[in-house]
């Protein structure tokens, strides 16, 4: 199922730490905090053009919304109230070590109904080094609390944080795994100007993993997390011109989640190739219609792969009745397998 948000930016309120890779004034193009006047108008705007209030979600993101000051939360939720009625609920994202028992009640009652936590990382050495100011602990304590007060839950992780290496980013990944949330979003770091992380890799402290690795292991966190029963709701920052303009490292891609799909795909029919032990030089590959680019890869990088690794041609063709992700082979150009 696929939910849209209507979303709603609190930059950096009720944070009280800044962490090292974080600026919200320029992840969401946001200066000021709203108040009760700014969420009106955003869902009356958003209200005249939704189609599915059904599958809409008011979306209180940039912050740590649970340590906004109260009076301030209060007036945002009351403000969203009259629009979360007639939409699925409000979602809001926060800090692991900001969940408490008192806190849901009040969320519950205002129609909360997700609820995401920055996780980041489930290693704590990484979390302290980048001035997380919670611990992997906390995560597993609020995820609990979360469940079983009967909200849906999201993780948002980031691989490739300094002093994170790819074995314990694969230790995060499996322990996001065993808290089983609903959902996840994977952030790959993106190093901004201002950031203490921006100073770490100026100063040659940090040097983040080369980009190709990054797209593999985030490939097979995604894995992973599908095999789980995790829905996988973002994969990298969304492309906006602010990030655009202040990242001077690390792994933004306007379509990262794209590059990793096709790595996917790339690993599937290898292991196909593999398994049939097909040595033909053209092999047709068979895929949802809706994945065909995906197989293929960005600017052909699929093909040219088996091309320049086994000199292998590939055809590749959609096919109504394959599953997404799915993949079929056969030896030789199938020009007329039944699609
Ligand atoms: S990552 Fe979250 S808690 Fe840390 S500064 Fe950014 S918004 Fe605040």
């Amino acid at each position: 199922m696929k939910y849209s948000n209507i979303a709603i930016f609190v930059p950096h309120a009720g944070c009280p730490y800044r962490c090292s890779f974080c600026d919200q004034h320029t992840i969401t193009g946001m200066q000021t905090i709203p108040r009760a006047a700014d969420v009106t108008r955003i869902c009356e705007e958003a209200f005249s053009r939704i189609r599915d209030p059904g599958q809409t979600e008011i979306a209180f993101f940039g912050g740590s919304f649970t340590a906004v000051p109260r009076g301030l939360m209060t007036e945002l939720l009351d403000a969203a109230q009259p629009y979360a009625e007639r939409c699925r609920g409000i979602r809001i994202s926060t800090r692991p070590d900001c969940i408490d028992g008192e806190i849901l009640s009040v969320l519950r009652r205002s129609r909360v109904t997700s609820i995401e936590l920055g996780a980041q990382s489930l290693d704590d050495a990484v979390l302290a080094a980048n001035d997380r100011g919670h611990t992997a602990a906390d995560v597993i304590r609020a995820s609990d609390m979360i469940r079983q007060a009967g909200f849906e839950l999201g993780l948002q992780v980031m691989p490739g944080l300094y002093k994170a290496d790819p074995a314990s980013d694969r230790r995060t990944a499996e322990a996001v795994c065993g808290i089983r949330p609903d959902t996840v979003r994977i952030y790959p770091v993106v190093i901004l100007q201002g950031t203490r992380l921006g100073e770490l890799y100026c100063s040659g402290e940090y040097q983040p993993a080369p980009f190709p690795e990054m797209v593999q292991l985030v490939a097979e966190w995604m894995e992973l997390y599908r095999a789980n029963g995790i829905r996988i709701i973002k994969v990298g920052l969304h492309a906006s011109e602010f990030v655009q303009e202040q990242a001077i490292g690390g792994y933004y891609h306007p379509a990262f989640r794209e590059l990793c799909e096709s790595y996917g795909y790339r690993c599937r029919i290898g292991a196909e190739l593999d398994r049939l032990g097909i040595a033909d030089r053209e092999i047709t590959v068979r895929v949802h219609p809706g994945c065909v680019s995906k197989a293929v890869g960005q600017k052909k990088a699929n093909i040219r792969y088996f091309q320049e690794n086994f000199g292998v041609t590939l055809h590749v063709c959609g096919d109504a009745h394959m599953l997404p992700m799915q993949v079929e082979i056969a030896a030789g150009e199938q020009k007329n397998w039944q699609t």
